[in-house]
This record gives structure tokens, sequence and C-alpha cells, in this order.
């Protein structure tokens, strides 16, 4: 690997960053995964630093530093238009002898630094020149493997999301993980239950949203993990190991969608299909992605989407239209790939389901009428005809929707006006 075409992939600002850093005496690296992905010849998203200098330190050399965990030793540095996080390497006592030279001083803390790391391919640094690696990270990545920093069980003791970020990295850069670390990863899987919702669903939300979820989804059946992060009574006897998650990996990278693919396929059809599971009952869906503390911007859309299914097995064009109207314009737009996964786990060839997803889009396309103010007429009109201001007239306004919806030509002022009367004079 050249190192020389490693440097040219860092942009000039984070170089300035680290020579700015250094030639204040200060010791620089960059580490973690923009390293990993510089030596992939990936472009990294970030880019995050540690140096010998202290917060205050970094702080007094740049413009603009944000306090982003000055607590804990790191700060955001602004510089020419990029931003670097910047950690000061933890220093144990021992190391503190100023009387010691710089190399084995810094070297020593860098060591450390590195080995509290969680996996060997997390633990190589770069200085700009050179890279350092103290755990065969080199190796490792090129052997594209997921080894613990150290013994798997104390690390993953340590801290239980390691078991997520080893299962994730292994989706992301679809990697397989050393045996040694995926033996403790099975036998330790209990951890989970330690860590925060909020940590587990973002590991969750980035396996989703990789090239190959299904690579993920699968480890994380196999370790026992995903069973004890989705404890629901409906899955309590069921095998999880054995199911194929590939359709989830030829859904569109939207968080709806695959969500919405996975829980299909998490819960099977048949469960999906029960009477009262999406609506009108206990929703464990809706429970269960609440408890993953996953944002209702994210869960109505899914369960909205998850209730459409029974619908599917007898498709009309109104069902397209009623489709649009319960889970909204935007999420039909997006989730066209949903509705071609359900239909298939139904067993409808793809003729079909291209069927219902081109008559889906139409409605889009042609604006039909499928909500309460697309109607021809408004409860205005209705309390002008006579009727009483009220549920009355939100109900008379349901009633000439369903009619529209079946038949989009009945959305006529004088139409809907004249049922109106007849309502009226039934009622
Ligand atoms: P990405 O930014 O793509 O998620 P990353 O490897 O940079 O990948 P970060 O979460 O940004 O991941 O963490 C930066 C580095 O910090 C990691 O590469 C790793 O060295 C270290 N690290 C992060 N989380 C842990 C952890 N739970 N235990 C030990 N080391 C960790
Ligand atoms: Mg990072």
């Amino acid at each position: 690997m050249e190192l020389s075409s490693m440097a040219m992939r860092v942009p000039i600002g984070v170089h300035n960053i680290i020579r700015r850093l250094q030639s204040s005496g200060f010791q620089t690296f960059l580490v973690g995964g923009c390293v990993r992905d510089l030596i992939q010849g990936k472009e990294p998203a970030d880019f995050d630093l540690v140096t010998s200098a202290e917060p205050e330190e970094t702080e007094s050399l740049f413009h603009s530093v944000l306090d982003v965990g000055k607590r804990f030793g790191t700060v955001m540095v602004q510089h020419e238009g990029i931003s670097a996080e910047v950690t000061t390497m933890r220093r144990e006592d021992d190391y503190r002898d100023a009387r010691r030279p710089d190399t084995v001083f810094f070297h020593k803390s860098l060591s450390d630094d590195m080995l509290r790391r969680d996996f060997t391919i997390n633990a190589l640094a770069f200085d700009g020149t050179k890279l350092f690696d103290f755990t065969s990270g080199l190796r490792d990545l090129h052997l594209k493997t997921i080894r613990c920093v150290g013994d798997p069980d104390r690390r993953f003791a340590e801290d239980g999301l390691r078991l997520m970020r080893a299962i994730r990295l292994a989706a992301e850069l679809d990697f397989s993980i050393d045996s040694k670390t995926w033996d403790s990863v099975v036998n330790l899987a209990e951890i989970i239950c330690r860590v925060s919702r909020e940590r587990i669903r973002k590991e969750m939300e980035r396996i989703l949203l990789c090239d190959h979820p299904s690579v993920g989804l699968a480890l994380l059946s196999a370790s026992g993990i995903l069973q004890l992060i989705i404890q629901v009574p409906e899955l309590e006897n069921v095998t999880l190991k054995s199911v194929d998650w590939g359709l989830v990996d030829q859904m569109e990278k939207v968080m709806v969608t695959r969500l919405a693919v996975f829980l299909l396929l998490l819960f099977g059809m048949d469960c999906i299909l029960s009477e009262g599971f999406t609506h009108g009952g206990k929703e464990p869906i809706r429970g269960l992605l609440t408890k993953l503390s996953f944002p209702k911007r994210i869960v109505t859309p899914v369960v909205n989407l998850l209730s459409e299914v029974p619908r599917l097995p007898c498709f009309k064009d109104s069902d397209a239209r009623r489709i649009v109207n319960r889970i909204g314009r935007e999420a039909a737009s997006q989730n066209f790939g949903f509705f071609s996964a359900a239909g298939a786990l139904l067993g409808y060839p793809s003729e079909v389901t291209a069927g219902w997803v081109s008559k889906i889009q139409q409605t889009l396309l042609n604006d039909e009428p499928v909500g309460i103010s697309d109607l021809a007429v408004t409860g205005h009109d209705l309390i002008e005809q006579g009727w009483v201001q009220g549920p009355a007239v939100k109900s008379a306004l349901e009633y000439l929707l369903e009619m529209v919806l079946d038949d989009p030509e009945m959305n006529k002022k004088s139409v809907l006006l004249a049922h109106a009367r007849r309502m009226m004079i039934m009622e």
C-alpha cells in the first residue's frame, strides 16, 4: 500500500490541521475509520485525530474550535472549510515523565490509545507520512477480518456496544468476523441487553442502510442478538436463524422501506396478515419500534405500510388510491419497492406486483383524489346545503370520499352535492 497515495487523499485542510499541531510540537495522528478508508482507497466520511496536545492547547492554535466533549478530551477543529474531531491521547502517569525522549513518550501513549480501541482494523494511526500498526490491523484489513484488539471476552464485557459494532462493520465492509471474536459474540450475546436502546437502534439503522444488510441481519440472528433485541410474544417460538434476509438488500436505501421489509421477513406473512396485527389492537410493531427508540417519523409510515399488506391479495385500482390515502403521498412515492417485496412474499409474480406499483404511480402522477381535501365539495358546501356543522358533516365527507376512491369520476361538485342531499333525506 502506497503511503504517499494515502496522504494525497487526505484533504488539504486536514493536512494543515495535522501540520499545525505537529509543528507546534504535538504528535498528531489520523485514527479510526478514516485510516481504514484511506488504506482501502475510499473517501473517508469524517476525520478523527488524536494528538498529544491538551484541548486548550489545540484551541489556542485554531480560530474555530467547538467543544464537542472537551471533558473527555475531544474538540472539533474547523479549518479551511473542513472539520476534524481532535482528541487528546490519554497518557498514563508513567509516561508523563518529561525526561523521557519524546518518541518513546508518545509512541507509548499512541500504542495505549490504539490498544483501547475495539477492533484491529480500527486501531491504525497515520501521521501523514507513516502508518502505525500495533495490533496487526493492516493484516486484518487485507484479510477482510474483524478481530478484537486483545481478548474478545474481555473487550465485549467492557462494552456491549462492540457486539453490534462488530456485526455492523462486517456488514458495511463485507468482512468476516474472526472465529475467536465470533465465538465471543455468540457466548456474550446477552450483554447487548445492557446497551442503551438508542445506541442499538443507531447501529441497526446503519446495518439496514448498508449495501448488503442481509449480511448483518444474518449475523444478528445467528448470534442470538436479534432475538434479544426484539423481544415480542409473537416471536417467542420462532427460529430466526433460517430467515433469508436477501429481499432487504434489493430495496432502495430508504430507512422506512428497508425497515418495513425487514419486519415483513421477521414476523412472516401469516403474522402480518392476522387480524388486529397492524391496527385496531395491540399493534406489536408500533410498540416494538417505539421501544427500540425509532422516531415517530419512521414508526408511523412503517406501521402504515404494513397495515396495507392485507389489501394486496385482491388489489383493485381503487386500492391504489386507498393506499395513497392511508400512507400519504410522500410515503407512497418513496416505497414502491415495499409493495413489490410484499407481493413477492405473498407469492405473486413480478408482473402482478409491477401492475400494483404502476397503478400507485399513476395515482400520484395523475393527482387522483385520495383525501377529503381533494373532494370537489367542502364542509362549507354541505353546511350551505343545510347540514348541521359538526360530526355529521365529517361523516358525510368521509362517505363521499369512499365513493370517490371507488370511482374518481364521481368527484364533481354537482354529483357529490346530489348524493349529499339524498343522504340528508335518508337520515
Ligand atoms: P465510522 O465513522 O464509519 O462509523 P469509525 O471506525 O470511525 O467508523 P467511530 O464510531 O467514528 O467509528 O469511532 C472512531 C474510532 O473510535 C473507531 O475506529 C475505534 O477505533 C474507536 N471506537 C469507537 N467506538 C468504540 C468502542 N465502543 N470501543 C472501542 N473503541 C471504539
Ligand atoms: Mg468515524
